[in-house]
């Protein structure tokens, strides 16, 4: 018997704005789209929040038993710079501003993501297609959305006509717009504008002379809309009517909303039974991002180089930091919030570890099978992975009492404690047991990385100047980099 025979999984639907119970269209089997970075810059570590509770449904899915088609795309076409259908493809501008080829940009940032997903040791989706591998399938579903009369052609382009759609379908469900309010509330369309309303979104763009990523179709050299490709993708691997499509808060409206309209136009049903959004990384209260400059990236966590990092954190200790959230909360980054996640992932570690020298006993004082079902539980309840790690806490503290001889556990029960924790902390949770000595490296570095600190503040209280940049100085040929800064100094590692 499979565990999702045995296990009642519910997930929170956006569209319905409940908790349902989950049960696949096909048995036993999964097909889940999350859209995928657009490649035009690194991933920042809000992006990756969003991916990596993704990761944590995929995996999750994968131990219950399912066979899961995950499908992540690359936008590497068609993303403009706002949402209006206006302004530059992000790619080419990246591409035009470096004085390089829009596939040398998408090479580098996709190898940058796949590199970061690695280091969070996030598993690979099953399929990750490309806009640009997929012009074809658009095309197609722009000419099937255009005889169905949704969609009108204006000078090489071809627009989605929103209130036609919405005459016969309800546009705005997901996102729980009314087509009246935001009718009301937008503003004039721009005099040039091929639209007919500013509702409406490109489905295909005409490209100007001056654009490179271009391809023929019946109505212009031009590229596709951003919204499309999704539409595409998810429809050719899994079908016109799917489980889970899943991504960031902030793709609800307009690219989910307009991808639901695009499906139904052109497929008669609803693409997707369980929409899933995951909330924002914040920092400073404020959503990271790319535009903004408000965002720390990967690398800076790992290597400590940023303002506000004390010192470098490992990404294992990020992934559990944010696993204490659930995915749709909002969670605010700070260094002293992963000071305390680190504690408490190391606490787990080294409870997890100790299990193996554990001796057994004839009886058992904690109630391992209820404990167990309670981590299950946990996950059925939405993904719940804060619950989850409390969980996990209560483990290791009957983990500790064992250690100190105040309680017993039976050889089963030993076992079955130690099977759940390594499932649900490595399979689960994808976290990676960063070994004692590591940890103790680790930790002995930031000590003598101290020491080092204080003789330099000693040495520069008594004006011993020659003694204080001598310790900088070495340090950073080591690779240690000192930053002085109004809280003390910290380091990072070059
Ligand atoms: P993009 O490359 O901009 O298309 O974004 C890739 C994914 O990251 C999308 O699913 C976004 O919703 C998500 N995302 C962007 N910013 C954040 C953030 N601050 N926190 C969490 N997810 C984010
Ligand atoms: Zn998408």
């Amino acid at each position: 018997m499979k565990l999702f025979e045995q296990q009642e999984l519910l997930i929170y639907n956006s569209l319905s704005k409940e908790k349902e119970k989950f049960s696949p269209i096909n048995e036993g089997a999964v097909g889940m789209y999350v859209c995928g970075p657009t490649v035009y810059s690194n991933v920042h570590l809000g992006n990756c929040r969003t991916f990596l509770s993704f990761d944590l449904v995929f995996r999750y899915l994968k131990h219950l038993g399912y066979k899961v088609r995950y499908v992540r795309n690359i936008t590497d076409a068609g993303h403009l710079e706002n949402d209006a259908d206006e302004g530059e493809d992000r790619i080419a501008k990246k591409a035009r501003i470096e004085s390089i080829e829009p596939m040398e940009v998408v090479q580098r940032y996709t190898v940058d993501f796949h590199t970061v997903m690695n280091a969070f040791n996030a598993l690979p989706p099953s399929i990750e297609p490309t806009a640009t591998g997929h012009i074809i399938e658009q095309i197609e579903i722009v000419k099937k959305i255009l005889s169905e009369g949704y969609a009108y052609e204006k000078n090489g382009s071809v627009y989605f006509d929103v209130l036609k759609f919405n005459e016969d379908h309800a546009y705005g469900k997901l996102s729980g717009r009314q087509l009246e309010d935001m009718v009301a509330n937008t503003r004039e369309l721009a005099a040039q504008s091929d639209k007919k309303n500013p509702q409406d979104f490109a489905l295909w763009k005409k490209a100007e002379p001056q654009h490179i990523m271009r391809w023929p179709s019946p109505w212009s050299d031009g590229f596709p809309g951003w919204h499309l490709e999704c539409t595409a993708m998810s429809t050719k691997y899994l079908g016109s009517n799917f489980d889970i499509h899943g991504g960031g808060m902030d793709l609800k409206f307009p690219h989910h909303e307009c991808e639901i309209a695009q499906a139904e136009a052109s497929n008669h049903q609803s693409p997707v039974n369980v929409w899933m959004h995951a909330n924002m990384l914040t920092l400073n209260g404020k959503k990271m991002a790319k535009s903004t400059g408000n965002n720390i990236l990967p690398n800076e966590l790992f290597s400590g180089d940023n303002d506000i990092l004390s010192k470098p954190f490992s990404p294992v200790v990020a992934k559990f930091f944010m696993y204490q959230a659930h995915y749709r909360s909002i969670l605010d980054f700070s260094n002293s919030a992963l000071e305390a996640s680190e504690k408490g992932f190391f606490r787990l570690m080294d409870a997890y570890r100790s299990l193996s020298g554990i001796e057994v006993s004839e009886t058992t004082n904690f109630n391992i099978g209820e404990w167990r079902q309670s981590c299950y539980d946990a996950m059925n309840d939405d993904f719940n992975s804060p619950v989850l790690i409390a969980q996990l806490f209560e483990a290791t503290k009957f983990i500790n009492l064992l250690k100190e001889g105040k309680a017993t556990i039976t050889k089963g029960d030993l076992g079955t404690l130690q099977s759940t924790m390594h499932d649900f902390l490595f399979e689960v949770m994808g976290l990676v047991d960063v070994s004692v000595s590591d940890n103790q490296d680790g930790n002995k570095l930031s000590e003598a990385v101290e020491i080092l600190i204080e003789l330099r503040n000693q040495a520069r209280a008594n004006k011993d100047f020659a003694t204080s940049d001598q310790i900088r100085d070495q340090l950073l040929e080591a690779g240690i980099q000192l930053k002085d800064g109004k809280d003390g100094t910290t380091y990072s590692l070059n």
